[in-house]
C-alpha cells in the first residue's frame, strides 16, 4: 500500500476572456477521469482548475469594452465555472482564480524567495512582444513580424527597465532533475522537446511590468512601480490553490509529500516542464511529479480549427445535442490521448451510434429488459474491488486504453447473448436461462463500475438499475440519425 493516501492533479489556467474552447474542455475531461480512478482507489484527491485573470490581454479587451477591469474578470470568471455542468466534472473541484487575495499573496511570497536566494535582477528590457500569447517572441518565430498564432494582432516592442529571472542559471538542474525522473514528461516525444530546448541553452526572461504602461497585474514586493509578468503570477496557482504558504500542511500532504501531477496542452510544455519547474527550483521548493501534454483538437484532415474555415467545435453546442456523457466519451475514448485528432461532428455521431447508443446502451436495455422480466429479485452483486488490471490501464494516461479494454467486454457480452440466447433457453431451460441471465448482470455491474471515471453519471444509472431490478426509464443513449 501506497504510504501516502493523497493525490494532487490540476490543469492549467486558461485566460478567462475567450469561450471556453473544446481543447481546454478535453484537457480538464482527461484530469477529471484520473482524478475519479484515483477516488475508486481510495485516494482522499485535491483537483484544481480555475482562471487566468491577469495580464495585458484582458487589460486591453476590457478597457476596449469600455469595462473596470475587475468586472470583466468576474463575469468571465463565472462562466467558466459552468463547465462543471457541462462538462460532468467532481463535484469537489476546486476553483481558484488568480485574483483571488490569496492567491496574489502567494505570488508575492514566491517572488520574495526567488528573490532571496538570488535568482531575481533588474535590467533594460528590449523585446518584441505577441499580446494574444503573453509572450516574449524572437524573429524566427515572427512571420512576415505577425506572430503566427495572432496574425491579426501587432507585435508590441517593450523597452523598459524590468525585472529578470535567472533561468538560465538553472539549466544544469533542469537537466539534472530530468535525467533522475525519466517519467517526469508523458509523452515521451514531448519529454525529449523540452530536454533538446533546455540543452540548447536557457534565456533569463522578464518578469515584470512597468505599472505605469501595464497596471493589471500582481505588485512586486518592494517596488510598486511594477506589477509581475502574468506568467510568473499565474504559474504559482498551483501551490497557491492549496493553500501555500500559510497551509503548510495541505502544501505538504498533497505537495511535498504526494505525486502531484500537471495536465496541459502542447503549447504549455515550455512553461510547465521548465520555467515553473525552474521557479519551483529557486523558490527551494519540490518539483512536479508528473506533467502530462495533450495533442490539440483539429478539424478534418489535421487541419487547425478557425472561425473562417468553419471548423470550429463548441463544446457548448455538442453537450445541447448529444450530452455531457457522450462528449466525456469522445474527447477521453476517441481522440487520440497525445497526438493532434481530429474532432468532427461527423465523426462525433458515428463513434456515438456505435459505442454509445448501440454499444452500452443496447446491452443495458437488452440485459436488464431480460433480467426484470424472468429474475423476481435483483441480482446480488459483490462489492469486491475492481482488478489491479484496470487500474494499471491508467498508468500511462492514455484512456483510449481504459476504452478499448471496456468496449472488448461489451462487444464479448453482446457475443455471448448471441451465442447462448438466454432469451430463448429460459423457455425451455428456466434455471439455465436464469443462471446465464445473472451471469449478464454481473458483468453489467463491472463495467458499470469500471465505466465511472469516464461516464460517471451513465455508470451509476446502469448500477442503480441493476440494483432495481428495472430497465432504466428511458434509454441511455438515443439513436442519432
Ligand atoms: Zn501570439
Amino acid at each position: 500500500m501506497a504510504k501516502h493516501n493523497n493525490f494532487y492533479i490540476t490543469t492549467t489556467l486558461p485566460y478567462v476572456n475567450a469561450e471556453p474552447h473544446v481543447g481546454f474542455a478535453m484537457e480538464i475531461i482527461r484530469a477529471d477521469a484520473i482524478a475519479r480512478v484515483k477516488k475508486l482507489q481510495g485516494y482522499t484527491v485535491f483537483f484544481n482548475t480555475g482562471t487566468d485573470e491577469h495580464g495585458q490581454k484582458l487589460y486591453d479587451e476590457a478597457t476596449k469594452e469600455g469595462k473596470d477591469v475587475q468586472e470583466y474578470v468576474d463575469f468571465y470568471s463565472e462562466k467558466f465555472k459552468g463547465l462543471k455542468d457541462l462538462l460532468g466534472l467532481s463535484e469537489d473541484i476546486h476553483f481558484i482564480r488568480t485574483t483571488d487575495k490569496h492567491h496574489e499573496q502567494a505570488a508575492q511570497e514566491f517572488w520574495r524567495r526567488c528573490d532571496a536566494h538570488g535568482y531575481i535582477y533588474k535590467k533594460q528590457y528590449h523585446a518584441k512582444y505577441c499580446v494574444g500569447c503573453e509572450l516574449e517572441k524572437t524573429d524566427s518565430e515572427l512571420v512576415d513580424g505577425k506572430c503566427p498564432i495572432h496574425p491579426r494582432k501587432d507585435i508590441e516592442v517593450i523597452e523598459e527597465e524590468n525585472y529578470f529571472f535567472k533561468f538560465s542559471a538553472l539549466q544544469e538542474k533542469l537537466l539534472q532533475f530530468y535525467k533522475e525522473n525519466p517519467n517526469f514528461v508523458v509523452p515521451d516525444f514531448r519529454f525529449n522537446e523540452i530536454k533538446s530546448f533546455v540543452e540548447r541553452g536557457l534565456q533569463d526572461f522578464s518578469i515584470s511590468r512597468l505599472k505605469s504602461k501595464m497596471s493589471w497585474g500582481v505588485e512586486v514586493p518592494g517596488d510598486s512601480e511594477h506589477v509581475m509578468y502574468v506568467w510568473f503570477d499565474a504559474l504559482v496557482n498551483y501551490i497557491s490553490t492549496l493553500g501555500w504558504s500559510e497551509n503548510r500542511e495541505q502544501f505538504e500532504e498533497f505537495w511535498v509529500n504526494g505525486t502531484p501531477v500537471q495536465y496541459c496542452g502542447k503549447d504549455n510544455l515550455r512553461q510547465q516542464t521548465a520555467m515553473w519547474q525552474a521557479m519551483l527550483m529557486a523558490a527551494d521548493l519540490p518539483q512536479t511529479n508528473t506533467v502530462v501534454i495533450d495533442g490539440f483538437a483539429t478539424g478534418e484532415g489535421g487541419i487547425k480549427m478557425s472561425k473562417s474555415i468553419g471548423n470550429v467545435i463548441n463544446p457548448y453546442d455538442v453537450v445541447n445535442e448529444y450530452g455531457t456523457e457522450a462528449l466525456r466519451y469522445f474527447a477521453l475514448v476517441e481522440m487520440s490521448a497525445f497526438e493532434d485528432s481530429p474532432f468532427t461532428m461527423e465523426r462525433f455521431k458515428d463513434a456515438y451510434n456505435s459505442k454509445l447508443a448501440n454499444g452500452i446502451g443496447n446491452l443495458t436495455s437488452r440485459i436488464l429488459k431480460m433480467a426484470e422480466t424472468h429474475i423476481a429479485e435483483p441480482v446480488e452483486i459483490s462489492n469486491e474491488s475492481l482488478d489491479d488490471s484496470y487500474f494499471k490501464l491508467y498508468e500511462g494516461y492514455d484512456m483510449t486504453k481504459v476504452g478499448e479494454y471496456i468496449w472488448n467486454e461489451i462487444s464479448s457480452m453482446d457475443a455471448f447473448i448471441q451465442e447462448t440466447t438466454p432469451f430463448k433457453v429460459i423457455k425451455t431451460d428456466f434455471e439455465k436461462g436464469r443462471d446465464l441471465i445473472k451471469q449478464l448482470v454481473v458483468r453489467l455491474y463491472s463495467v458499470a463500475r469500471m465505466l465511472n471515471p469516464i461516464l460517471p453519471d451513465t455508470s451509476l444509472k446502469i448500477m442503480n438499475a441493476i440494483k432495481a431490478n428495472k430497465m432504466p426509464e428511458a434509454s441511455l443513449f438515443v439513436r442519432k440519425d
